[in-house]
């Protein structure tokens, strides 16, 4: 039988995943993005890439119904993908790196979302905060329980946004995503190229590369952007295998390309 991926609808995952996402939609406000961007956007812990990867041995992401290895294997598993397709050195490092965000666990809480328990905050689809939420999400029953949707200033598709303003400009879910975007952002030596930014910025953010909504948002430039996802996105979602890889073995191919696009000194969380 066929692989199939995204499949929300299997006994045994289904109700972990729509807890997960029940949660994820109730408390994912405006308020609560913009109240985790100022306490966990402190880029004042220093850590090694590696250290960082080693972490997510320890996290299983409890919004995947395709994958239930420790989260590294699955970033091992993009890069190796992509490396087979012979793509660009930094696209094999992004594949590797991409979840990276996820170590938020690491100093994360119970009520923020953020903990190994509690990972709403962290992990799953995203969507935009401060706007109508589309039919496009994930279970979209849920839509009706964020309280901002019974919130005139934020409850139409526009919300408080300007039309065309573009995807730079909206504030999407709070997640590993924009955590790991940030923080490369802030790291001074970062030389990603934008494409690679983007793929880590946006690869969660399904109701919009996958679902299609937002459009009164969108900006021009934002059809590029939608072109350099969907190529990411294959090697997230289709290379989710039960292949188990060794971190110190495939660490001696990454590592020089990591040097080269990061540097060798640590990361501020
Ligand atoms: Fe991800
Ligand atoms: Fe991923």
């Amino acid at each position: 039988m066929e692989k199939t991926f995204r499949n929300y609808d299997q006994s045994d995952v289904t109700t972990a995943v729509r807890n997960h996402y029940r949660k994820m939609r109730q408390k994912q406000t405006l308020e609560y993005v913009r109240r985790m961007q100022k306490k966990y956007l402190t880029f004042d812990k220093p850590m090694d890439l590696w250290d960082a990867m080693a972490h997510l041995n320890d996290l299983i992401d409890v919004s995947d119904p395709d994958l239930d290895l420790p989260n590294v294997q699955h970033l091992i598993q993009s890069a190796e993908a992509i490396r087979a397709d012979d793509r660009p050195d930094w696209m094999q490092l992004t594949g590797l790196i991409h979840d990276l965000g996820k170590v938020l666990f690491l100093w994360g809480s119970d009520e923020d979302g953020t903990s190994q328990d509690e990972q709403w905050g962290t992990v799953g689809d995203v969507f935009v905060v401060g706007c109508a939420l589309p039919d496009s999400c994930v279970y979209p029953e849920f839509n009706t329980l964020n309280p901002d949707m019974a919130d005139e200033r934020y409850n139409s598709d526009t919300g408080i946004y300007k039309a065309g303003c573009g995807l730079d400009n909206l504030t999407l879910a709070w997640g590993h995503d924009e955590y790991l975007f940030q923080v490369l952002r802030k790291h001074s030596d970062n030389k990603l190229p934008e494409e690679a930014m983007v793929m880590i910025r946006y690869h969660s953010f399904y109701p919009w590369h996958t679902g299609g909504s937002y459009a009164k948002l969108l900006h021009e430039k934002d059809q590029r952007y939608l072109k350099i996802i969907r190529d990411f996105n294959k090697y997230d979602l289709y290379t989710k295998s039960s292949k188990a890889y060794d971190l110190d073995e495939v660490k001696e191919y990454y590592r020089p390309i990591a040097d080269k696009y990061l540097g060798t000194g640590p990361i501020y969380w």
